[in-house]
């Protein structure tokens, strides 16, 4: 990192940060029976679309070089010295679940946007270009499976599988859903320009750290879930009269 004059010490602005926060927070902005604040951007909805419209005009304004693949994850890159190097890149996603938190992904990819601007506003040069992106269809809310923009530019599920998936309220084709709100893009997926390395700032999502006490933690990974559908199938019987050890209860059996 080449740093101008003796401008080592580098701050973010967070106010500008948590304005940006407050500002997507808005799109989509649900509020709680008890005063909680929340966000429903559901995945290629339309207030997905325009949660993404904002952060892409604000990536626009930075003068950062857009990319949107053809899962419709965005990336912003603001180049290094050296062209030729893999980018360092972070970021996370901006879809919510139904009821989902105003810091949740959003953080990650405005932090990432937030850093970008800090390099840009002091003039500090990188050697590697600094990259900002976020993913398609991370919550899985409305297109499963979750992490979906991230498995399918990392390789791990096929492009045309991906886009033939239906959405779970309305039964849309999620490639439709991506046409019919602009983010069907150009850049290929997978990816053939992966990062030299990305890092991802995220909220906690337990109450771990919050109850110890502790500022910060860092993961390595993340928690592997597998969904399972169980049919369980009875006899019926006179409701009252049979007695318990009799029954063939499909609930009793599906609660024990
Ligand atoms: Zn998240």
């Amino acid at each position: 990192m080449l740093w101008p004059g003796n401008a080592v010490n580098v701050r973010i602005d967070i106010d500008r940060l948590m304005a940006r926060i407050e500002a997507l927070g808005e799109i989509g902005a649900v509020h709680g029976p008890n005063g909680e604040r929340g966000c429903a951007r559901l995945a290629l909805t339309d207030a997905d679309r325009d949660g993404r419209e904002l952060v892409v005009t604000w990536m626009r304004d930075l003068g950062l070089d857009l990319a949107v693949d053809a899962i419709g994850n965005v990336v912003a890159t603001r180049p290094g010295r050296d062209p030729s190097l893999p980018v360092v890149m972070t970021g996370s996603h901006i879809d919510t679940v139904r009821t989902g938190g105003r810091f949740d992904g959003n953080l990650g990819v405005l932090a990432g946007l937030e850093v970008l601007e800090t390099l840009i506003t002091l003039g500090i040069e990188t050697e590697r270009g600094v990259a900002v992106g976020f993913f398609t269809d991370e919550e899985g809310a409305r297109f499963a499976p979750d992490m979906l923009g991230s498995l399918v530019y990392v390789g791990g599920m096929a492009l045309e599988e991906a886009l033939d998936v239906a959405a779970v309220d309305d039964g849309a084709r999620l490639g439709d859903e991506l046409a019919r709100i602009g983010y069907a893009g150009p850049v290929p997926c997978p990816s053939t320009a992966f990062p030299y390395c990305f890092v991802e700032l995220h909220i906690e999502q337990g109450p771990i750290l919050e109850d110890e006490g502790v500022e910060i933690g860092v993961v390595t990974g993340v928690q592997g879930i597998s969904w399972t559908e169980v049919t369980i199938t009875g006899q019926s019987a006179h409701a009252g009269t049979t007695p318990m050890r009799m029954r063939r209860d499909p609930g009793y059996a599906a609660e024990s």
